[in-house]
Formats: structure tokens, C-alpha cells, sequence
């Protein structure tokens, strides 16, 4: 059965150019509930930590680079079938290759700096989720 609950961060990029308020608008929009959230920059350690499955792929300082450039929005997400419905609702990773409508679409500016995560297993949402918040965290 497909688990309720995702993770998602809004990146540097989306965060420096003032899209915080019109994504998490859209999170909203689209039936999910905000169980946490933080605001907070990562170091380079825990943004590799993060994209460890990366680590040997070709962009994976860029993306590591990308990610400790600014402040980030954390947050888990709640909602049936929440891992599924928030891939679709933020698009392909490649913004140019995203429906008309998600937030890849509209917000992002490249394949790298492209706005915001979204967990791609109900496995990977827990393990996400618990890498930012503590229990007492949670709502
Ligand atoms: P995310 O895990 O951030 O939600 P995703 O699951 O759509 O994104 P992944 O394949 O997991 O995509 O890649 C992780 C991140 O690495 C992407 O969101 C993007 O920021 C960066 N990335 C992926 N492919 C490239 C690439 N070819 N060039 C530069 N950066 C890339
Ligand atoms: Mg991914």
C-alpha cells in the first residue's frame, strides 16, 4: 500500500528568487498537509550525505555546490499516495521536460537548480524526513 507521507525541500534557487510562498501555495492547492518544516542551509557534508546515490555521477559536485549555496525550505508532506501525487505535481527534473502547471515548470531554471525534491519511494520519504526532523518536530 503506498505510504501517506513525502519530503520535499525547496532549493536555493527557487528560495532566492522568491518562490517560497507561490510553491508552498501549490503544495497546499493540491491537498497536501505540512506535518514540518524548516528553513536552514546545508553544508556540504550533509548535502552529500543527502545525494550520496549520486556520488559518482558527473554533476554530482555541481549538484552538491548548487545545494549549499543558499538557504533551503524543508518540510514533510502528508497526503494519500503523497510520494506519487508530489512527483507529479513537481515534474520531470528536467524543467524544460515538465507539464505545463508543475512547479518544475514554472519555477525552475535548469536541471540542476530545479526548484525542489520530491522523495521517489514512501522508503526514501522516512529516511529523508527523519535526515531533517526529530519526532518532536512533527505535527
Ligand atoms: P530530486 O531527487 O532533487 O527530487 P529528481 O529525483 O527529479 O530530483 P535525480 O535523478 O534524483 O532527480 O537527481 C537529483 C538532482 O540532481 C536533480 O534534482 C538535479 O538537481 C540534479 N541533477 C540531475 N541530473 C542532472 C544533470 N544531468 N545535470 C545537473 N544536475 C543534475
Ligand atoms: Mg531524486
Amino acid at each position: 500500500m503506498a505510504g501517506n507521507k513525502t519530503f520535499t525541500m525547496i532549493k536555493p534557487d527557487a528560495v532566492e528568487n522568491g518562490h517560497i510562498g507561490a510553491i508552498l501555495e501549490k503544495i497546499n492547492a493540491a491537498g497536501f498537509r505540512i506535518v514540518a518544516m524548516t528553513m536552514t542551509q546545508l553544508s556540504v557534508k550533509q548535502a552529500g550525505k543527502f545525494y550520496e546515490v549520486h556520488r559518482e555521477r558527473p554533476f554530482f559536485g555541481e549538484l552538491v555546490n548548487y545545494m549549499t549555496s543558499g538557504p533551503i525550505v524543508a518540510a514533510i508532506l502528508e497526503k494519500d499516495n503523497a510520494v506519487e501525487d508530489f512527483r507529479t505535481l513537481i515534474g520531470a527534473t528536467d524543467p524544460q521536460k515538465a507539464e505545463e502547471g508543475t512547479i518544475r515548470k514554472l519555477y525552475a531554471t535548469s536541471i540542476a537548480a530545479n526548484a525542489i525534491h520530491g522523495s521517489d519511494s514512501d522508503e526514501n520519504a522516512v529516511i529523508e524526513g527523519n535526515f531533517f526532523f526529530s519526532q518532536r518536530d512533527r505535527f
